[in-house]
């Protein structure tokens, strides 16, 4: 083999690459890390973390009503600028990239700004430059892209989550098409911050994946706090009409707003950089298909994180390059269990899922016992604020364990980290109920659920 330049060029700095590459570095690797837009990815850049920003402004407005009836007096009715909270946003963005740039520098990672394409399964093109990198290892770490759809007339005038990051001012009305977590999350961000919003969804409900009572449960809780949910329905056509757009919808009737943001999926990022004059292989869905330790069909090249579409999470991301990294330069063959991987949905209320739904369980197992409450969480008594939490538990009703845990209300994130942990340890609903109840607190109930809301059977369904 001829020689190398690097002993692993990574394309793509986002969460996975970023990992892999100072991981190997560690190990001794020459590195080189390309990034065609800016380094740190999709979740810092646009996606978990100016979202979660956003989150927290979003949520304000509530508490300032809510103090009242706590005794407070909000002197004068709140205001809210846009522009505020993007410059602020945007600075403490350019804060992050600077510290990822760092540490790959401290860890002796070649960091190029260009995109890198295939000219060979051993050389990537820097478009910027027209150089070539030869390479013994080459790590696909693109991620993924916001899919519009089908071309419908006037989708030029949509944005997704990309632009929403960056609009110039806060849409008066905004219309969102989806209804996966993006398209959720932003709908409440717009709502909390004062928009007028309506989501539109194709199908019979929010969030398909999530549990159904969970899904009922946001769904009403998004309704309560004006979200106008439209499921059944597409956007079939965008119009523009001066500052305004007219959304045509698939009834036949039709909507105006000052924003239309789309967020129905993403696809992984392989367009135009060479995987299929490789013959890579890809799965169904479009992603890079790789075996248990992220290697693609060609033996030198590997991938990680959303171009993989296995779990497309930041943590999985992370987790999946770090185990490349340890794998092919640390000795140490390590795979990623994708199981049980806790997730939150950082809508108004917030959700924390771990495990089986309902349905799946029931799928899975010949007895599933389900536990689930929903009460009125103890802040809401004085504010008066209409919400409710949901949380449900699904066991196997054979071992005992606990195979799914639904949460919906206030930090519903962080409680599911630590329930995630019970969880993937295989703890039982008997050490669920062992565990004493800290009180005055939503995450009791959670080991206070003495009574059995159901009890499926297979053989009974099969009757
Ligand atoms: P990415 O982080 O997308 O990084 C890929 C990088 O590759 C990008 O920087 C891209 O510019 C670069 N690139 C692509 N092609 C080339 C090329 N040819 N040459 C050079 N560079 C290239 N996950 C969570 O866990 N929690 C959340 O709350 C959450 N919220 C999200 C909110 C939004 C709005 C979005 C869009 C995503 C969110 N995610 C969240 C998902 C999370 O961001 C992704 O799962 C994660 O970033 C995937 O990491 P990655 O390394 O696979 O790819």
């Amino acid at each position: 083999m001829a020689d190398n330049d690097v002993d692993l060029f990574v394309i793509g700095a986002g969460s996975g690459g970023v990992r892999a590459a100072r991981i190997a570095a560690s190990y001794g690797a020459r590195v080189t890390i390309a990034e065609e837009f800016r380094v740190g990815g999709t979740c810092v850049i646009r996606g978990c973390v100016p979202k979660k920003l956003l989150v927290y402004a979003s949520r304000f407005g509530h508490e300032f009503e809510d103090a009242a009836g706590f005794g407070w007096t909000v002197p004068t009715q709140p205001t809210f600028s846009w522009p505020t909270l993007i410059a602020n946003k945007d600075r403490e963005i350019d804060r992050l990239e600077a510290a990822y740039v760092a540490t790959l520098e401290r860890n002796n990672v070649n960091i190029v700004r260009s995109r890198a394409v295939f000219e060979d399964a051993h050389t990537v093109r820097l478009l910027a430059t027209g150089a070539r990198v030869r390479a013994e290892t080459i790590l696909i770490a693109t991620g993924g892209w916001p899919h519009m759809g089908p071309n419908i007339p006037g989708i030029e005038h949509a944005i997704s989550s990309n632009e929403a990051f960056h609009l110039t001012e806060l849409p008066e009305r905004i219309v969102i098409q989806g209804g996966g977590y993006i398209a959720v999350e932003f709908a409440c961000i717009f709502a909390g911050l004062g928009s007028k919003v309506t989501l539109v969804y194709r199908g019979e409900n929010i969030l398909r994946g999530f549990d159904d009572d969970l899904r009922e449960h946001l769904r009403n809780e998004m309704t309560m706090r004006g979200i106008k949910v439209l499921c059944g329905h597409t956007i079939d056509a965008i119009e523009k009409a001066g500052d305004e757009y007219r959304t045509s919808l698939s009834d036949g009737t039709s909507l105006t707003a000052d924003k239309v943001m789309f967020a129905i999926g993403r696809r992984p990022n392989i367009m135009g950089i060479g995987c299929e004059t490789l013959g890579m292989e890809c799965h169904e869905h479009g992603g890079i298909s790789v075996d248990e330790y992220s290697r693609t069909s060609v033996p030198n090249i590997y991938a990680v994180g959303d171009v993989t579409n296995r779990v497309n999470l930041t943590p999985v991301a992370i987790r999946e390059g770090h185990a490349f990294a340890d794998t092919v330069y640390g000795g140490k063959p390590t795979r990623v269990d994708h199981a049980d991987v806790p997730t939150a949905v950082f809508s108004e209320p917030e959700l924390g899922v771990i495990g089986l739904t309902e349905a799946q369980a029931r799928d899975t197992f010949d007895i599933v016992d389900v536990y689930k409450t929903t009460f009125r969480p103890m802040k809401a008594t004085l504010s008066g604020r209409a919400t409710r939490v949901f949380m449900k538990l699904l066991v196997d009703g054979i071992s005992g364990r606990v195979v799914g845990c639904h949460v919906a209300g206030p930090d519903a994130g962080e409680l599911i980290q630590v329930i995630g942990i019970a969880v993937k340890m295989g703890a039982t609903k008997a050490d669920f109920d062992a565990t004493m109840a800290v009180h005055p607190t939503m995450a009791e109930e959670l080991v206070t659920m003495r009574e059995r809301a159901a009890r499926y059977t297979r053989a009974a369904a099969a009757e």
